[in-house]
């Protein structure tokens, strides 16, 4: 499975990249998890005619302001899937003009994770994080692969059995090391730990918060802090490609 980081900012777009979207290359279909600006790069990597899923974890700006680019993907067979119907319903609050078109304009269907479940060509467990807003964690199962994603979140018991044995973590490294995580947002090194104590075999991290990482080096810096306490670790920029 290839793994392509689109944006790896948190809160807005700088230098250091655009919002938060990961894409998932798999057989069956193509995965993206949150929708932020890194979004406008997912034409470029549809090379087949498979499904199209994309996952939001909440609905802060930041993990769906690419929503505005989906006239980019129209006339694909592309499903958004969120975990709760309240999640749904303020979607469509936000889907709607004078905002943006909405999905039906758009062509687009818009699904409760628990109403297609069961026709997904993966597997995929959701874990409530620790945020200002409810948000889900995403454990994707495919290709004898897990790959976990936890963003937004704050320190939590449930960002642990999200990431646990995961063949890839993409976690959340909001603050600077000097900053404490909170029941909001993480640093390097409680992300580390957490990778650390979930036996994960690689970590990624990304949504690094972009008014306090303003250089790449302060993302450098983070990467070191974490390499400390999970010596697998890496900090992807946008565009960067791996293969698990
Ligand atoms: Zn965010
Ligand atoms: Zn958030």
């Amino acid at each position: 499975m290839n793994i392509t980081f689109l944006g790896t900012n948190g809160w807005f777009d700088t230098h250091t990249g655009a919002t938060s979207c990961v894409f998932l290359d798999t057989k069956d279909c193509y995965i993206i998890l949150d929708c932020g600006s890194g979004f406008y790069k997912v034409p470029s990597l549809l090379k087949e005619e498979k499904p199209i899923y994309l996952l939001l974890t909440h609905l802060h700006l930041d993990h769906i302001c690419g929503l505005q680019m989906l006239p980019l993907l129209r006339g694909k067979n592309l499903t958004i899937i969120v975990k709760e119907n309240k999640q749904k319903e303020d979607l469509a609050q936000f889907m709607q003009l004078p905002f943006m078109p909405t999905a039906k304009a758009l062509g687009i269907r818009i699904a409760q994770l628990d109403e297609i479940k069961k026709d997904l060509p993966f597997k995929v467990e959701t874990f409530e994080l620790a945020h200002a807003v409810k948000t889900f964690g995403y454990k994707i199962f495919s290709e004898d692969k897990i790959v976990a994603y936890g963003l937004d979140s704050g320190l939590c018991e449930n960002i642990l059995h999200l990431a646990k044995d995961s063949d890839l973590f993409i976690c959340e490294c909001s603050y600077l090391p000097a900053q404490d995580p909170d029941f909001n947002h993480l640093n390097p090194k409680a992300a580390a730990l957490i990778a650390k104590e979930a036996k994960v075999k690689l970590l990624a991290l990304i949504h690094f918060k972009a008014d306090v990482y303003d250089t790449f080096e302060k993302r450098d810096l983070a990467l070191l802090d974490a390499g400390k306490y999970f010596e697998k670790t890496f900090a992807p920029y946008d565009g960067d490609t791996i293969t698990i």
